[in-house]
């Protein structure tokens, strides 16, 4: 007999990796897939080196350059859970679409580089995951290497993160020395074996921490293991379920990802803790993933993901109820019913047609220009679920064609492109200017690339001297009407109208924001 849309929620844990570039992600969602049987042998992900591509990459330009742009989903079964895995861009030029992704987890993963510590990128995705509270997992990663002393990398974490740190393994040593962990809740080492990165190893366990064949198996670090640990867990507190679901305390693992070490503790730490898909708010009301009808909203819509067919596939994170393949959903925002026959699944990173899919998972929908960000989906009710933002992007460029004639494709293309969530664009209200802002730089190459493939515009950037934008309210329209007088040379529309704060330095914003006190600022603005 199937299972109840219950049952499949219980089941389901889905989640994103947040780390700074180079701490380990990649690998980490390597080893992932491994423990989920899903490649047979973790290959390299990137193929930097031996050319072959993961499955999570797959738009040319990914290839091209060996990383990945764009988010992908991948999902496998773990002792008797159902992950998903939201794939994020790891290179430096990340996106908007890094954020939005984080708005469809349930909980994140979040990989340190144990020899660096809490980096700038992980700070800033941490602040979006605050937007929610989204319970956090930690791996301190590369002990195979020579880290900075784990208890000055936990107080890192706490003081940066403002998260508190319950350690749920404690390593002992690091680099050559590497032996293994403690798992503080079980009560047992686990050895560390090298040369077994790309193998699920048998672990080698040791129960109890005064076990004399500790002694026999690390020597001298038996006892300094003994007295560390007496520290640490005087120290550190004790893992708190709910502070944990709160998103105010993360437990904290130590491994290496190159060594597959480690990575099988976070697993099963997030199929016993991380939460199970969470109800979501809509305008009207609370969603329960467990509610019979279907309903999911869209978090990310991905151009060209097959070359071939130059198709848009919209991702949809599914809320409440049952996806069946060949149901009718209701396109809310538009009002329409549609027949959805071939939304695509994510089972292991290859993309296949869906015959059912429950709360928490990812379906893809083929998308013909019609689904925007933000979307909405049900089975009937007229609903629009909240919190899919848009980010205040920290990048501005003036965008110019070389070919006057074409300004009104050039316009028509990047406010779609917005609607996309490609790039944001902005119209100064004194100038004809037309701005782009953005996350990450490779944004900007996609979407001239794209304004030549799909609008036939070519276009080129100029710099421009804006430092950030702001999206401006104001309770009382007078005042605003007041603001917009004042400061017209500051602002601008963007792609759906809404008036913005641009400010050439952030000393003018804070100024501005001194100089009119009613006036709401805002860094995130909901679809
Ligand atoms: P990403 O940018 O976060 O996806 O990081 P990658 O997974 O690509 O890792 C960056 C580099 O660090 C690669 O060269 C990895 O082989 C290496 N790396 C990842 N995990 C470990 C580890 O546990 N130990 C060591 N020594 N290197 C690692």
């Amino acid at each position: 007999m199937s299972m109840s849309v219950p049952e499949q929620v219980s089941k389901r844990r889905t989640f994103a990796i947040i780390s700074h570039p180079d701490a380990g992600k990649t690998t980490i969602t390597e080893k992932v897939l491994l423990f989920g049987q899903a490649l047979q042998k973790a290959g390299t992900v990137k193929g930097k080196k031996s050319g072959q591509h993961a499955k999570s990459d797959w738009m040319e330009m990914e290839k091209d350059r060996g990383i990945s742009i764009t988010t992908s989903v991948m999902q496998f079964p773990y002792a008797d859970a159902l992950v998903n895995l939201l794939d994020t861009p790891g290179h430096e030029d990340f996106s908007e679409d890094t954020y939005r992704t984080l708005t469809a987890v349930d909980s994140c993963l979040m990989v340190i580089d144990s020899a660096k510590g809490v980096e700038e990128r992980t700070i800033k995705l941490m602040e979006v995951t605050r937007l929610r509270d989204t319970p956090i997992v930690t791996f301190m990663n590369k002990l195979d290497r020579d880290i900075r002393d784990p208890i000055e990398l936990m107080d890192e974490v706490e003081d940066v993160l403002k998260i508190s740190c319950s350690p749920i393994t404690w390593p002992i040593g690091c680099g050559k020395e590497f032996k293994g962990v403690y798992h503080i809740l079980r009560d047992e080492t686990v050895l560390y074996q090298t040369g077994m990165g790309h193998t699920i190893q048998d672990s080698v366990v040791i129960k109890g921490l005064d076990n004399p064949e500790l002694d026999e198996a690390i020597g001298s670090y038996a006892e300094d293991l003994r007295d560390e640990l007496e520290l640490v867990v005087g120290a550190c507190p004790e893992f708190d379920h709910d502070a944990f679901l709160k998103g105010e305390m993360t437990p904290v693992y130590f491994g290496t990802a190159l060594g597959n070490f480690g990575v099988d503790h976070i697993l099963d730490g997030i199929v016993e803790w991380a939460p199970v898909p969470q109800p979501r708010e809509t305008e009207e009301r609370n969603v329960e993933p467990n509610e019979e009808k279907f309903s999911g909203f869209v978090f990310k819509i991905q151009a060209n993901m097959d070359p071939k067919h130059r198709d848009r596939v919209a991702f949809m994170r599914i809320c409440s109820g049952e996806y069946k393949q060949g149901m009718k959903m209701r396109h809310v925002r538009l009002g329409k019913d549609i027949n959805v026959s071939d939304a695509l699944t994510f089972m292991a990173g290859d993309r296949e047609r869906a015959e059912t899919a429950y709360p928490g998972d990812i379906i893809g929908l083929h998308n013909h220009g019609t689904i925007k960000i933000g979307d909405t989906f049900t089975q009937g009710e007229m609903m629009r679920f909240t919190g899919v933002p848009n980010f205040a992007p920290e990048l501005f460029r003036r965008i110019r064609l070389r070919d006057p004639l074409k300004q009104k494709q050039l316009l028509k293309g990047l406010v779609q492109l917005s609607e996309e969530g490609a790039v944001q664009v902005f119209r100064p209200l004194d100038t004809n200017d037309l701005i782009v802002g953005a996350v990450g730089v490779l944004q900007f190459e996609v979407v001239v690339g794209r304004l030549k493939t799909e609008y036939n515009v070519e276009a080129i950037y100029e710099s421009v001297s804006v430092a950030t934008a702001r999206w401006v309210y104001a309770d009382d329209e007078r005042e605003l009407e007041d603001f917009r007088r004042k400061c017209s040379a500051n602002l601008a529309l963007d792609g759906g109208d809404n008036l913005t704060y641009i400010a050439p330095t952030m000393v003018n914003l804070s100024l501005s924001m001194e100089r009119y006190p009613d006036i709401k600022f805002a860094k995130t603005r909901e679809h």
